[in-house]
């Protein structure tokens, strides 16, 4: 199983990604836990990373992708994934599907979850006082908004055109919408 979690900041996608991604024995690929374990352990990547993170801006496509394509050529990666929180740009998509082609696979399906707005800066400011991530102020969570639906947003638009589009409602329980989850993937796969 090949799959992409999308959604707005707060949307729950790491949440339901871990999820998800251990009901079909599939790595969870966080591109932001792979940047913010870099960033604790003072890598150069993390260096440069922090920068970006710390405004709520991308980190650089060229970056990230060649990040993302070394951690998809591990081994564990070669059944399947879950990528959460990537590809955020068209040229991200771009090359995924060039890593993709690389290794002779394709996607299964790339599931959206939909949040409320209102829900989702109370989830934010929820989530900053729990972890302290220093990128959940509200000032950030703004800036991370309004960069995902720019450059994030019209991917769905992408992936759908593609008939790969698989829309969730993210509001509700955490298990309520891992369920929703599951309900839609199978509904897409008969
Ligand atoms: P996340 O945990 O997915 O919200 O990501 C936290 C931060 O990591 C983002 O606000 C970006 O600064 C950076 N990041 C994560 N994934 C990407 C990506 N695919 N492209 C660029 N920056 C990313």
């Amino acid at each position: 199983m090949r799959l992409i979690l999308m959604g707005p900041p707060g949307a729950g996608k790491g949440t339901q990604a871990k999820y998800v991604a251990e009901h079909f024995g599939v790595p969870a690929i966080s591109t932001g836990d792979i940047f913010r374990a870099n960033v604790s352990q003072g890598t150069p990547l993390g260096v440069e990373a922090k920068r970006y993170m710390d405004a709520g801006q991308y980190v650089p496509d060229e970056v990230t992708n060649n990040m993302v394509r070394s951690r998809l050529a591990e081994s564990d990666a070669e059944p399947g994934f879950l990528l959460d929180g990537y590809p955020r740009t068209v040229a991200q998509v771009h090359e995924l599907d060039a890593m993709l082609v690389d290794s002779g696979s394709a996607l299964d399906a790339v599931v959206v979850l939909t949040v409320d707005q209102d829900e989702l800066v109370q989830r934010l400011l929820a989530r900053a006082q729990v972890e302290g991530r220093a990128d959940d102020t509200e000032e950030v969570i703004r800036t991370r908004q309004q960069v995902y639906a720019e450059e994030t947003a019209p991917l769905i638009d992408v992936y759908r055109e593609r008939g790969l589009l698989v829309e969730v409602d993210g509001m509700g329980e955490v298990a309520e919408v891992t369920e929703r989850v599951f309900k839609a993937l199978s509904a897409a796969a008969s």
